[in-house]
C-alpha cells in the first residue's frame, strides 16, 4: 500500500492506475527467463510448492508418528476436501501442498484398488476428466482401475467397454508392478535432479506462453529500465493520456506536447513530433533507423534489427525510452530535455549496453601520455 502512495504521490495519478501498472510489473518479474520474465519469486505463489513437500513425506513415510496419528483422525485421503472447518493446522497445511503435489505426480499401477480412473492421474500427466474428448462413464463399475486388471495383466475386453483403440494402445503399454504390495504415487519427472518444490512452482507457470516481444528484447541486450518500457509497451500498458481518457481519469487524450493527435502507444514511440525530430538528429550523425508506420512495423523492424543490427535496434529503444522520460517531466512541471540531450544519452546509454567494461578499458582516455600503461 505504502508503495502506491508513493507512485501515487510522485506521478500523480490515481490508484486503479498504479495497481495496474504494478500487476503488470508483477507479471514480468515474476515469470519465468525462459519465457520472458525476470525469474523472481514470489513467495505468496511459492507457498503452496513449499508445502507440497509435507505432503509428499505423508505418502512416502506412512509408519511416521505423525502420519499415524494423521491418517488415525483424518484417514489416508489427501485430495478429500469435506469438513475443512473442524481439521488442525497440520492437517491444513499437509492438504494445501497436497493441491500442488496431485499435478506433477502419477500413480504407479500394481493392482489399480487405490487409482481412481478418472480423477487420479495413472496414464502420462493428465487425469483422464481433464482430456478435453473423452467422455465421462458414469458406471461405478468402471471408478477403480482395478477392474481394468485380470491376472496382473490389462484386460483388453473391459478396456474396451471404456476407451477407444488409441488410448487402449497407450493404456496396456502401462508397466504393471506386480512384485510390489500396493499402488504407489510417484513423481512424473523422475531422475531430473530437482526438488518436489522446485517441480511444483514451475507447473504454476506450464501455462503461459513465451512472450513474442522476448526474443528480440534478449537479442537487443536492453538495460533493465528500458527493457520494461519496452515489455510494457508491447502489453499496451503505459498510462498514456488516451490510456487515462479510456478509464476517465483525464478529461482529454490529447499528446501534452501539442501535437493535435491521441497520445496513444504508437504516438509514444514514433508518430509524436519530437520522437521524429531526434530519430532525424540520429540520421544525420549517420545513425540511419529503418521507417515504419504501424506498431506492428516496428516490432518486426526491431525483430529484424535484433539478428542484423542490434546496436541500431537499441538505439531506437533507447531514444523513445528517453523521449517519454522527458515527457514525463514536462507533464509533471518540468522543461522537456534538448534533442541533443535525448540524442547523446541513447547514444551513450546503447553503447554502454554492448560494452560493460567502457569505463576501465577508457580508464586512461585522458591522461597524460607518461601515465597511461602503454607508455
Ligand atoms: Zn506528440
Amino acid at each position: 500500500m505504502m508503495l502506491i502512495r508513493c507512485v501515487e504521490n510522485f506521478f500523480g495519478i490515481k490508484e486503479m492506475v498504479v495497481m495496474e501498472c504494478i500487476m503488470c510489473l508483477r507479471a514480468l518479474c515474476v515469470n519465468q527467463k525462459n519465457k520472458g520474465g525476470y525469474g523472481l519469486q514470489s513467495i505468496v505463489e511459492k507457498l503452496g510448492p513449499l508445502r507440497s513437500k509435507y505432503a509428499l513425506k505423508f505418502i512416502i513415510k506412512p509408519n511416521s508418528l505423525l502420519n499415524r496419528v494423521l491418517k488415525a483422525k483424518y484417514e489416508n485421503d489427501l485430495w478429500n476436501v469435506a469438513n475443512r472447518a473442524s481439521w488442525s493446522s497440520t492437517w491444513k497445511l499437509i492438504q494445501k501442498g497436497s493441491e500442488h503435489l496431485l499435478p506433477i505426480m502419477r500413480w504407479r499401477i500394481v493392482n489399480g484398488i487405490k487409482v481412481d480412473t478418472f480423477k487420479d492421474t495413472w496414464i502420462l500427466d493428465k487425469t483422464i476428466k481433464k482430456w478435453p474428448t473423452f467422455v465421462t462413464v458414469l458406471d461405478p463399475e468402471f471408478f477403480h482401475v482395478s477392474v481394468f486388471l485380470s491376472e496382473g495383466a490389462w484386460n483388453r475386453e473391459k478396456l474396451k467397454q471404456c476407451f477407444g483403440l488409441s488410448l487402449i494402445e497407450l493404456i496396456v503399454s502401462i508397466p504393471i508392478h506386480s512384485d510390489q504390495d500396493e499402488d504407489e504415487i510417484e513423481c512424473i519427472q523422475k531422475l531430473s535432479g530437482r526438488t518436489i518444490t522446485n517441480l511444483a512452482y514451475e507447473k504454476n507457470f506450464e501455462n503461459i506462453g513465451i512472450d513474442e516481444s522476448y526474443r528480440w528484447r534478449k537479442k537487443l541486450k536492453l538495460k533493465p529500465k528500458i527493457d520494461i518500457l519496452w515489455w510494457r509497451l508491447s502489453k499496451n500498458s503505459i498510462p498514456t493520456y488516451a490510456f487515462l481518457l479510456y478509464r476517465r481519469l483525464a478529461e482529454s487524450g490529447g499528446c501534452p506536447r501539442g501535437c493535435m493527435e491521441l497520445e496513444d502507444t504508437e504516438h509514444v514511440i514514433f508518430k509524436c513530433y519530437l520522437v521524429k525530430k531526434f530519430i532525424k538528429l540520429l540520421a544525420d550523425w549517420h545513425f540511419i533507423i529503418p521507417d515504419f508506420d504501424s506498431l506492428a512495423g516496428c516490432y518486426q523492424v526491431l525483430q529484424n534489427l535484433a539478428s542484423s543490427n542490434p546496436f541500431l535496434g537499441n538505439l531506437l529503444c533507447s531514444v523513445v525510452f528517453y523521449c517519454w522520460n522527458s515527457r514525463n517531466k514536462f507533464v509533471h512541471g518540468g522543461k522537456d530535455d534538448t534533442g541533443y540531450t535525448i540524442a547523446t544519452r541513447s547514444i551513450i546509454q546503447t553503447v554502454s549496453s554492448f560494452d560493460t567494461c567502457l569505463i576501465r578499458n577508457n580508464w586512461d582516455a585522458n591522461k597524460l601520455f607518461k601515465l597511461s600503461k602503454s607508455s
